[in-house]
């Protein structure tokens, strides 16, 4: 399981794709994709190998920004539906997770009574809460370090915002996530190997802390939004 991200000037489907062959070492069963242009969000995924993925992406759409997973099913049978990314009820806020959101059920009943959720994942629950507080008068970041103080469990996240075209959000706890400094770019990537060959330089996440990133800058906060200085460090190994 794995997840990548992109957000710079080319074409993010073939990044992606890569990244996420570099990352089927670690085994899954599904993968998907979701992209965000000015037209909106795009979301391909499949049970199944990568290569049956980029078989179904539409090769018209051009994007600059997306986020990729491989999922390796811990809630929810392994079909198409349970594959990431993940969608709020209006489509705003799309999601990748890897881990595990121990405390699902009691968030579903907190925090979603009357929603209607589209897959059996705890993922979900995570994204749909992250839209409630939003519908409620919270920006996307608020939402998401608010949905995060709440959430029990392991995880590494990347968020997109429909309505923001120019922003990235990663979260980690417990679960591996690194970010990749470009010239103009970032990446999000599960392990150096995924995105090595778009750069050397990467930024390590401490549990509790979220990443925006734009194609040009990266700010790390904490869950109480304290901004967190942190220089990239060059990886030096062959891949
Ligand atoms: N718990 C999530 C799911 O079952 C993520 C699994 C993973 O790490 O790929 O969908």
């Amino acid at each position: 399981c794995g997840i990548v991200g992109y957000i710079g000037n080319e074409d993010a489907p073939a990044i992606l794709l890569k990244g996420l062959s570099n990352l089927e070492y670690r085994g899954y069963d599904s993968a998907g994709i979701a992209l965000l242009n000015s037209e909106g969000v795009h979301v391909f995924k499949e049970k199944g190998r990568i290569a049956a993925l980029e078989k179904h992406i539409d090769p018209s759409i051009h994007a600059t920004l997306g986020i990729g997973h491989t999922r390796w099913a811990t809630h929810g049978e392994p079909n198409k539906r349970n594959a990431h990314p993940h969608q709020s009820a209006s489509g705003r806020l799309t999601i990748v997770h890897n881990g595990v959101i121990e405390n699902f059920v009691q968030l579903r009943e907190q925090y979603l009574q009357g929603v209607s959720l589209k897959s059996e994942t705890d993922t979900e629950i995570v994204v749909q809460v992250i839209e409630k507080f939003v519908k409620e008068g919270l920006g996307v970041e608020a939402a998401l370090m608010k949905t995060l103080k709440f959430v029990k469990g392991s995880y590494a996240i990347a968020l997109l915002d429909a309505e923001n075209p120019d922003m990235l959000y990663v979260a980690k706890n417990k679960s591996p996530l690194l970010i990749g400094v470009g010239d103009g770019f970032h990446v999000v990537a599960s392990d150096a190997t995924a995105m090595i060959q778009k750069t050397r330089r990467y930024v390590e996440l401490m549990d509790g802390e979220i990443v925006e990133l734009t194609r040009d800058s990266y700010v790390l906060k904490d869950l109480d939004g304290n901004v967190q200085e942190r220089e990239p460090y060059t990886v030096s190994f062959d891949a």
